[in-house]
């Protein structure tokens, strides 16, 4: 374990440390930006008696800090920040956040955690596929991995073909990715005949989209791999803010460094543990853009606060369901993309790659799941169809395509198409 005595902290002790570095959050806010201090209500911080106080707070939205794009909300001179990272795949002015030289090593820390709870050590080669650049994701692996003093492979994403041929040429390890990556990793080595079985590749450490539980033993048994669901985005400073461990029982969240709650997404109300609804973010050691009670718009619910079998006391997540701007409508049915991942991800016979293509046809909703497949087999259409109206009560049309015809994409995987 990276941080053995912070990581398995009683949770009586968690609980003073954040209410601590939650005051000096809101002192930070009130000394460096008044305008955001106004924005929360001018909170002072001696006035926060528990954690329960934060719930008195409003929450900050997307949407805000778009709004306040580039640097309206960050606390602090730009000289006194060192850089800046982007939210990614979103149209529209994107949302900044500015890191000052502590929340590099904030990042850093948290990262080499994720890296040490998916058991990389020194000796481990871990090969980056997320990109170096406006995106978190390749400097967040790599702070990590110096930290924890892996060789990295600094690759970045695409050039699929060298990827292969670095892993067998410098005998990578781990490797990081967004999740559906592998599925194209697998694809072109399965064309060019590489096996991963003559590599030395044990752990891949996956996140930045939502993939299903299907999707993620397809993924280990095609690489032969155990696969780590990580967490983070660039509002609460990139990837990082949690991982699950090797008992695979829930993500971590870093307590000390953030308070997670869950919220009823229409009602903003707090929901008790166990209950489904939408992730609130409060970082309690950021300093360029602290952020109080961030909504990030993902489904997901808190599994434990006790102690997990690998001994860290830092409370769990579900692995995420789905984003409240991804729910799909058809009918006044709701469902989440990842709920028809499952379905058809249980055929072997089907590819990883599928489209759920939505639309209108005279005036009325239509809904169409593009699946690739090695046969044309009507028959398994006809049990993909019944399966999903089994689950939604909504008839949906499965069209079967040959395999390469849906197109690929280097960066996130188009799921949903939409046309009105
Ligand atoms: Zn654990």
């Amino acid at each position: 374990m990276f941080q053995r005595r912070l990581e398995t902290l009683d949770r009586e002790l968690i609980e003073k440390l954040q209410l601590e570095r939650l005051k000096r959050t809101i002192q930070r806010i009130k000394d460096k930006n008044k305008k955001y201090w106004e924005k929360l209500g001018k909170p002072e911080p001696e006035d926060i008696k528990s954690l329960k106080d934060l719930q008195n707070f409003p929450f900050i939205t997307k949407e805000d800090l778009r709004k306040n794009y580039p640097l309206d909300l960050a606390c602090g001179e730009q000289c006194e920040f060192v850089r800046f990272h982007m939210s990614s795949g979103t149209t529209g002015t994107p949302v900044v956040n500015p890191y000052t030289p502590a929340d590099v090593e904030q990042w850093g820390e948290i990262m080499a955690r994720c890296l040490c709870a998916a058991g990389l050590t020194f000796k481990d080669v871990l090969q980056i596929t997320p990109s170096f650049g406006l995106f978190n994701g390749g400097f967040g692996f790599h702070y990590g991995a110096e930290k924890v003093g892996c060789f990295v492979v600094p690759i970045g994403p695409g050039r699929t073909l060298l990827q292969l041929k670095f892993m067998k040429d410098f005998k990578t390890t781990a490797l990081a990715g967004i999740a559906s990556y592998p599925l194209r990793l697998i694809e072109v080595a399965k064309e060019e005949g590489f096996d991963f079985g003559e590599t030395e590749l044990r752990v891949g450490i996956f996140g930045a989209e939502v993939w299903s539980e299907e999707m993620r033993r397809y993924i280990e048994r095609e690489m032969g791999i155990e696969t780590f669901d990580i967490i983070g985005m660039t509002e609460t400073g990139g990837v990082g803010l949690g991982i699950d461990c090797k008992a695979h029982k829930g993500i971590h969240v870093w307590e000390d460094h953030y308070i997670v709650e869950i919220v009823n997404p229409e009602t903003g109300e707090v929901l008790p543990d166990g209950e489904e609804g939408e992730l609130v973010v409060t970082t309690l050691t950021r300093e360029g853009l602290p952020l109080i009670r961030y909504r990030t718009r993902d489904i997901t619910k808190i599994l434990s606060r006790e102690r997990c079998d690998c001994g860290r006391t830092h409370l769990r997540l579900d692995r995420i369901k789905g984003r409240t701007d991804d729910m799909l409508k058809v009918k006044g049915v709701c469902f989440y993309p990842r709920q028809i991942e499952e379905i058809i991800m249980k055929y072997p016979e089907v590819l990883p790659n599928y489209q759920i293509i939505i639309g209108k046809h005279e005036g009325k909703d239509v809904v169409e799941v593009v699946i690739e497949a090695d046969k044309q087999d009507e028959y398994l259409k006809e049990r993909i169809e019944e399966e999903i109206y089994s689950l939604l009560g909504l008839h949906i049309a499965v069209t079967l395509k040959k395999k390469g015809e849906i197109p690929r994409s280097e960066g996130k995987a188009v799921r949903v198409k939409k046309f009105s």
